[in-house]
């Protein structure tokens, strides 16, 4: 694979210089040191030593919860304690440790899948060949393998690699939207542009975190917490009753 200049966690230790004077960098950073009181700070620090790990496990994390996707990852490394073991496995047995992490037969072809293409590309069970490229170019690389999307490659970049980008799920894309963060219509992949523009490369790391707290603990899909949130005297949809129209 062709090399380019290696972009790794110092990227976020700069913040990005197409946000200075725009509106919406301007609603980020304030949103962000609200947040910041509310919820504390995020130390960065890779989740897990070894990259291939932090990939299938963003792979099983997907349509599940926290706790499933890290249960069925452990039973997965117990049935098969290295790559190579999985690679050789039938997709059945993969998707029998699996199970408890939902959708498993999808997500066993696509662990298969990306075993077998990173073997071939990377000449191994590794994807230690991420670190030698640009964000561009390792997310490009990413979204190249099945079931890989763009909240799965900012996911496995931004948490192991400190690359800036900025992972959308569906708490952020709902609260995003509604701070006026993120257009109304627009779709997730557009969503991904707009706020790894947006917002300033030293904090996505912290706002991405404590944007999905906020999601899940006061600006819920349904009957938000309007009275009791941090931000409600800066947010144009404060007072919102009834989800549905404009929200993910
Ligand atoms: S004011 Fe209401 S709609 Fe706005 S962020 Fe807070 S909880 Fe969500």
């Amino acid at each position: 694979m062709k090399q380019v200049e290696r972009r790794g966690a110092g990227g976020l230790g700069k913040a990005a210089p197409a946000s200075r004077g725009d509106p919406a960098a301007g609603m980020a950073a304030e949103v962000d040191r609200r947040l910041l009181r509310c919820y504390g700070d995020r130390e960065w620090s890779p989740r897990f030593g070894e990259l291939l790990d932090g990939l299938v496990h963003t792979i099983l994390s997907q349509n599940t919860s926290d706790v499933n996707s890290h249960r069925a990852f452990e039973q997965l490394k117990e049935a098969f304690p290295t790559w190579e073991d999985a690679a050789g496995a039938a997709t059945a047995d993969i998707e029998e440790a699996i199970r408890s992490g939902g959708i498993s037969r999808v997500k066993a072809e696509r662990i298969k899948a990306v075993l077998e293409m990173v073997r071939a590309d990377c000449g191994s069970y590794s994807l230690e060949c991420l670190r030698e490229m640009g964000v561009e170019q390792a997310r490009d690389y990413l979204l190249g393998m099945p079931g890989v999307g763009r909240k799965t490659a900012a996911v496995l970049l931004l948490f192991q690699l400190g690359y800036p980008l900025f992972p959308v799920d569906t708490h952020i894309l709902r609260v995003g939207k509604r701070l006026g963060l993120i257009p109304p219509r627009a779709s997730a992949d557009q969503a991904h542009d707009i706020m790894d523009t947006a917002v300033p490369d030293d904090i996505k790391f912290r706002l991405h975190i404590n944007l999905i707290e906020h999601g899940r603990a006061v600006c819920k899909a349904r009957k938000p917490d309007c009275p009791g949130c941090c931000l409600n005297d800066i947010c144009p949809r404060v007072g919102l009753k009834e989800e549905g129209s404009g929200d993910a």
